[in-house]
């Protein structure tokens, strides 16, 4: 193993060049040098010889000894080393794998460079250990046989079963029956009467070719234009558009357009999405257009099912593939086509150990595949729309809704005049106008949401005797309040601890209380008030698991729920027909926190949630409480003008020159000894660079100083937006020495500050 501190620390760094032409494969001959690229998290290449009969080329997966082990590595270039000098180790197989294409190494090199991560970390994105992808070219598959047996009983689960055999593919029995939610006896029953069985299968086979040609949904006018206007750029070699669009306007059916035209062409497909759990209702629309479910890419696939799908990807035998970040650095043969669903969405931003924005990388995957990339959003980015203003970026618009739908009324409750009228229960926090509106749609039988976007029971416990605050004894962080058993649980590094009978500080018993609200509080006194009602919390601990969210998005499609109490799981993409009023708990909830984008975030929040309302015939209504009425991000919801809210964010970023009229880079330095964290970020604040317009703000603790148990400190580097950071960066953290145990993070475009 190559020691913590040679990964962490950038001072061993000696950069990698890329090869001085990476459009020519280049052929290496026995007995040349190669320089390989390891699969593990260092910034180097070590050469080593082509034995005899041997022949390389760049891109092919290869087998090396390295100290007393094995590894595995990627031929990157041809190698360094004066042979005359040094003894140097043959290769000693290469691996029956794809070899990566030329675009896939300038993408990993790209990557490295942009966000100065060591290129063997982003390899290790591609493919963790290439090793496991070896073996097995045929599954076990389950199948239905078409006829029932006449004495076979159709019980519940069985009927669960074979609804599950009939969407799609499974390798075992295990898969089967966690998707149908029964025990594996019901199937090795169903195997024992013949009703299912085990057939093998080549890889290849498990996935399906979309049908481009079935009849699909007529495309109304602007739909068309846009649809047209995509297709039409699958000629260009690269492009990037904008697919902008109000809620409901029917976007993904316009994006299965160009999706369709790839296919036609051979290309594979990409469409990553901010949270693979939450798109059942996007499988169901895939599966009526092109008649058969894609590859399915995320960070919890079966170990089998992971191989299957990155081998297929690889070979190019699955032709669609929808994904989480990751799989943006999958292997793809052929591709011609990525789709970033939802693209202002912060979850495209990967916060740990390769620190990149999937959106952002996407464009440069598409521009070294010379694929067209699609970014879709009803509140795009202001990152994004800054590149359409430039000409950077194409643009298609479509501003209605599909049919007869009309977007929803949305109005503005000021909690200051309105406030909450306490009930037998306890504090409320549902205003009279909104209790009013519940009531009236309880009584037309329609369904309402009420948003509020904090998970547990109540962000903060104090004792009502002395004041103190319960925080988490690893972080910086209040204890979140959880469940009926009322146990505290630190939302950061999600250690969990029993409610508290007396006050730590002052000694007093009985005195602890909850603050604020979170969704089941709310669900509390929901209940208490209409306890008629049928009523269903959805947040991201309810909805953990694909099965329910399925179960949950089928019960509130059918009707059968009254009220939906949700975090913002439930605010992005859905369409429930029957959902006509939604209510904002607590608008003013992400103004506060010290972020540049915070104002953008909660108008695209609020946005996305007011756009569940009123999708159908049935028109819909949207409230929304707040304390802070003339804000400019309310004020644009009620006139339903997003223009004139990023008109005037993008100004107030400009005049700050903060992102995108300015490049930031943050680089948080931590440790569990203070001194010694603090010892580096001073040094590195004392050899900062000096460069014209770059400006170096720190050292500060960090908002959140203490995570895990580790002590956070954070410089901030902003520089103009013509000129990139990197190399300086490097120069300057590389001389710095740092001890094992402190880590430097370096963050280039954060999205997070805390
Ligand atoms: P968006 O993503 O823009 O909010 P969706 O793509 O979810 O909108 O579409 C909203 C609903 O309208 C979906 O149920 C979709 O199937 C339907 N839809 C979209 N286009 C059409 C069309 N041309 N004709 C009929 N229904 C459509
Ligand atoms: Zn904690």
């Amino acid at each position: 193993m190559i020691g913590q501190s040679a990964m962490n620390n950038l001072n061993d760094r000696k950069r990698v060049e890329a090869p001085d032409d990476f459009s020519l494969p280049r052929q290496f001959m026995p007995e040349e040098r190669v320089a390989i690229l390891l699969f593990f998290a260092v910034d180097k290449l070590y050469d080593y010889a082509v034995p005899a009969k041997m022949m390389l080329t760049v891109g092919d997966i290869v087998q090396v000894p390295f100290g007393h082990r094995t590894m595995y590595g990627v031929v990157w270039q041809q190698g360094q080393t004066d042979s005359a000098l040094t003894r140097i180790k043959y290769i000693t197989d290469i691996l029956p794998l794809p070899s990566f294409r030329l675009p896939l190494l300038q993408f990993i090199k790209w990557v490295a460079d942009y966000t100065l991560q060591p290129l063997g970390a982003v390899l290790q994105l591609v493919a963790r250990d290439p090793s496991v992808l070896l073996g097995h070219s045929e599954e076990k598959v389950l199948s239905c046989e078409g006829n029932l047996p006449k004495k076979f009983a159709i019980t519940q689960p069985r009927k669960r079963v074979l609804s599950s055999i009939a969407k799609g593919v499974f390798n075992s029995v295990t898969d089967l029956s966690e998707d149908a939610n029964v025990s594996a006896s019901v199937i090795t029953s169903m195997i024992k009467c013949g009703v299912i069985k085990i057939e093998h299968t080549a890889i290849k086979d498990l996935f399906e070719t979309p049908d481009t040609g079935r009849r699909h949904l007529i495309l109304e006018k602007e739909q068309a234009i846009a649809a047209k206007a995509l297709c039409e750029l699958l000629k260009t070699k690269f492009s990037v558009s904008l697919l902008e669009g109000v809620t409901g306007s029917g976007k993904t059916e316009v994006y299965f357009e160009p999706l369709a035209a790839a296919l036609d062409e051979g290309k594979q497909v990409l469409v990553l999405v901010p949270e693979i759990t939450l798109t059942i209702q996007w499988f169901n629309r895939f599966r009526e257009r092109f008649g058969c479910v894609p590859a399915i890419w995320h960070s919890n696939l079966s170990k089998k099912t992971r191989k299957q799908t990155w081998l297929a990807i690889a070979n190019g035998d699955a032709r669609v593939v929808i994904g989480a970040r990751s799989a943006l650095f999958l292997p793809y043969a052929n591709l011609g086509l990525i789709i970033v669903d939802e693209e202002h969405d912060s979850s495209f931003k990967q916060e740990d150990g390769v620190i990149y924005n999937a959106r952002d990388m996407s464009v440069v995957r598409g521009r070294a595949e010379s694929a067209s990339v699609v970014l879709v959003s009803a509140t795009p980015s202001l990152e994004t729309l800054t590149n359409v203003a430039s000409g950077k970026y194409k643009h298609s618009i479509l501003k209605q809704r599909v049919g007869t739908s009309v977007l929803p009324k949305i109005a503005l409750i000021d909690m200051l005049k309105n406030p909450p009228i306490r009930g037998d229960w306890g504090k409320s926090w549902l205003s009279p106008p909104l209790v009013s509106s519940i009531d009236e749609a309880l009584a037309h039988g329609d369904q309402s949401l009420l948003f509020l976007n904090r998970r547990g029971y109540a962000p903060l416990t104090l004792c009502a005797q002395c004041g103190y605050r319960v925080e988490c004894n690893n972080c910086s962080a209040w204890l979140v309040q959880h469940g009926a058993a009322r146990y505290l649980q630190c939302h950061h590094c999600g250690s969990k601890s029993s409610p508290l009978l007396e006050c730590p500080s002052c000694n007093a018993k009985e005195t602890m209380v909850a603050c604020g609200p979170g969704i089941e509080r709310i669900a509390e006194e929901v209940k208490a008030r209409w306890p008629e009602a049928n009523i269903v919390i959805a947040d991201s601990e309810s909805l953990s698991k694909d099965q329910a969210v399925r179960q949950l998005v089928e019960k509130i499609s059918s009707g059968a729920t009254d009220i939906i109490i949700g975090t913002q799981i439930l605010a992005k993409g859905h369409h429930f027909p029957n959902l006509t009023l939604v209510g904002v708990i607590d608008a003013d909830i992400g103004l506060s926190s010290w972020d540049l984008r915070a104002s953008e975030r909660t108008h695209q929040l609020l946005h996305q949630v007011s756009g569940r309302a009123g999708r159908e015939e049935k028109a819909g209504s949207v409230l929304i409480q707040t304390r802070e009425v003339q804000n400019p991000v309310m004020q644009s919801l009620v006139m339903l003008d997003s223009r004139s809210f990023v008109e005037l964010e993008k100004q107030s970023r400009q005049i700050l020159k903060m992102p995108p009229f300015g490049r930031l880079v943050s680089i948080i330095v931590s440790g569990k000894k203070e001194e010694s964290v603090v010892k580096v970020v001073n040094d590195l604040s004392h050899i900062s660079p000096i460069i014209a317009g770059v400006e170096f703000l720190g050292p500060a603790p960090a908002f959140i100083s203490m995570l895990r148990g580790k002590y956070r400190y954070r410089l901030l580097v902003r520089g103009p937006q013509n000129y990139l950071l990197q190399n300086d960066i490097r120069r300057w953290v590389g001389k710095i020495v740092v001890p094992s145990s402190v880590k430097i993070q370096i963050d280039v475009d954060p999205y997070n500050f805390y």
